[in-house]
């Protein structure tokens, strides 16, 4: 197996993880009820998806 010839040093190591963070999610509105939404997901605040009702949501 592979094994690295020197230590990672902290600056190389941080530099990698300068892509490592959290993505911003994509929000689109409700056709429905104009809610900002995940695409492709059940509406969470009206419950539904491709025009029909598909959750109950309980207040
Ligand atoms: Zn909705």
């Amino acid at each position: 197996m592979a094994v690295p010839k020197r230590r990672t040093s902290k600056s190389k190591k941080r530099m990698r993880r300068t892509h490592h963070k959290a993505a911003v999610p994509t929000l689109a509105p409700c056709p429905k009820c104009g809610e900002a939404r995940i695409p492709h997901r059940v509406c969470p605040n009206c419950g539904y998806y491709k025009g029909a009702k598909r959750l109950e949501i309980e207040d």
